[in-house]
């Protein structure tokens, strides 16, 4: 018997790598190389192929107009997938006046955004309690990096069966990442998508920027996984100029899909107004990521 085969349960090899044993008794079912996965959102719209959907939208539902506007600008580029969050995670327990959380308000509005316009929806959980509303609406649950190693609510949403995104905590190894994954998986639902968002480290070049966008995760998580991985260059730079090229490299990385937040203004953004591209700005960025994507032969 290899000494591979001899299960370790308990923590007798700690490491930050993945380890053959890992693979074999810790991670199973994330590590599976059996076959590929492919989440299917529904009217062609596939993570884990060939193709790399984008999704964008801004940081918070803020209100109709700006939700409005967001779903005729994803229209106008050809994109699918619409983002906003009705329930945010802060960093900081302050808000800026103009903004809260529009809750289920906000869920309402992504609702109707999401009828007239044909477009599916990706917003965040934070809470349990908001999971049943979310999921009306949703066809992907974001678990933030801030929740990902919130093992109960990654348990909730697993058994809701709808895709989920699991963002890697910025302080978080590949190792404790799929870790988290496989609390996902154990549950039965397979409709995973991870997504790497920057990790922070020492310094990042610039005031204005925040983590660092991890571009070796994706060749790294690769081969050590079968599921789909995205790319948010956003709250990885934080600094809105830097997002073209982030977006680009990610694509050459081999991400399966990115997040991107866009605004029809970013400077009155009521979160972290540094970091949405704009309208303009994200149609071109849209234009150059198509022909990055068709020069490895992939789609956007
Ligand atoms: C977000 O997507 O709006 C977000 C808060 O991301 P993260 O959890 O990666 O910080
Ligand atoms: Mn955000």
């Amino acid at each position: 018997m290899s000494k591979y085969t001899i299960k370790n349960l308990s923590n007798k090899f700690p490491t930050k790598d993945i380890t053959k044993d890992d693979k074999i008794n810790k991670l199973p079912l994330s590590t599976s190389k059996k076959n590929k996965k492919i989440i299917s959102l529904g009217d062609g719209i596939v993570f884990g192929q060939n193709s790399i959907p984008i999704i964008a939208g801004p940081n918070g539902v803020e209100n109709y107009k700006l939700m409005y506007e967001t779903a005729k600008c994803l229209k106008k580029n050809k994109i699918s997938i619409i983002r906003g969050h009705a329930y945010k995670p802060l960093t900081f327990p302050y808000r800026s006046r103009q903004y809260k959380e529009s809750k289920n308000e906000g869920m309402d509005i992504m609702d109707t955004i999401k009828k007239d316009f044909n477009l599916k929806v990706v917003t965040e959980v934070t809470e349990i309690s908001y999971l049943e509303r979310i999921c009306e609406t949703a066809d992907i649950i974001q678990i933030g990096s801030r929740n990902m190693q919130n093992l109960e609510l990654l348990r909730e949403c697993a058994l809701m069966g709808k895709p989920i995104i699991l963002k890697r905590h910025f302080g978080a190894s590949l190792r404790d990442f799929l870790g988290a994954a496989e609390h996902i998986l154990v549950e039965g639902n397979e409709k995973l998508i991870l997504c790497e968002r920057g990790v922070s480290i020492p310094h990042t070049h610039r005031d204005t920027s925040r983590f660092a966008l991890d571009i070796q995760a994706f060749p790294a998580l690769k081969e050590l996984t079968n599921f789909p991985i995205i790319s948010d260059p956003s709250h990885a730079s934080f600094w809105a100029p830097w997002v073209p090229s982030l977006t680009l490299a990610s694509i050459a990385a081999g991400c399966d899909g990115l997040i991107i937040e866009i605004h029809k203004n970013p400077k009155k953004s009521a979160v972290d107004p540094l970091q949405p591209l704009d309208f303009n700005q994200f149609g071109n960025l849209v234009k150059t990521a198509r022909t990055v994507a068709r020069s490895i032969k992939r789609k956007i």
